[in-house]
């Protein structure tokens, strides 16, 4: 059955396998989470590929630009939507380091990006499966297909590494 946007949902499961094609995504990700870091941010990193290659790269840079919007997320869809001209990212996927928080979320919705692949669960603020299911929300007029947990551990090290440094 289509959706309200008209594509078929087991379409996009399709594209959704698991393992290795995530991985490698995923690890770009990670490198971005890791340039966070040693920025002294948040490691949280998101890349967006579109049609096989990356077209957005960034991680959390909120102290750095004294900003609460600029999640990795955020700066991510903003550059993916300037790298293809158009707000609609339609044929994109984010991959993320973690779960997104309800902003984050928000913004994944209204870019209506089909898929979201996310690394480590955020108890305290995760939007996807932790507190709330944002991406599968009968309410509203788009869903997202999700994968979640993906190198989870190594995406939850880096920010527990990065806490403990701080204590
Ligand atoms: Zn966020």
């Amino acid at each position: 059955m289509d959706d309200v946007d008209g594509h078929d949902p087991d379409d996009d499961l399709a594209d959704l396998p698991g393992g290795a094609p995530h991985d490698r995504w995923m690890r770009l990700a990670l490198d971005e989470a890791r340039a966070a870091a040693a920025e002294d941010e948040v490691p949280v990193g998101a890349i967006v590929v579109a049609g096989g290659r990356v077209i957005a790269s960034a991680h959390n840079q909120r102290e750095q630009l004294a900003d609460p919007t600029a999640h990795a997320e955020m700066i991510a869809l903003t550059q993916a939507a300037a790298a293809l001209g158009s707000w609609r990212l339609e044929q994109c996927t984010l991959y993320v380091t973690l779960e997104p928080c309800p902003m984050c979320a928000g913004a994944i919705l209204q870019a209506r990006v089909p898929r979201v692949v996310w690394g480590a669960a955020d108890p305290k603020a995760g939007a996807v499966e932790s507190l709330y299911r944002l991406f599968e929300d009968a309410r509203l007029n788009h869903r997202v297909d999700h994968v979640g947990r993906v190198l989870a551990d190594e995406c939850g090290r880096i920010l527990s590494d990065f806490f403990r440094g701080k204590r």
